[in-house]
């Protein structure tokens, strides 16, 4: 089995893991619940965008017919 010749130095351990940080997501509240959501993206709490109802939210969508 390959075993490293030298510890991992504390300067080299943050340059590997500089890449891993966390980035703040862009959030915004919902035009109808308030609840807070990606921009641009369809509520996950009440199924609305852009002012209606786009997802049934809470409800049973499998055997639900569409219109
Ligand atoms: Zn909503």
């Amino acid at each position: 089995m390959a075993v490293p010749k030298r510890k991992t130095s504390p300067s080299r351990k943050g340059m590997r893991r500089s890449h891993q940080a966390l980035v703040v997501q862009p959030h915004a509240e919902c035009g109808n619940c308030g609840e807070l959501k990606r921009p641009h993206h369809v509520c996950g709490h009440c199924g609305h965008y852009d002012g209606r109802e786009v997802v049934a939210a809470g409800k049973d969508i499998k055997g639900t017919v569409r219109v």
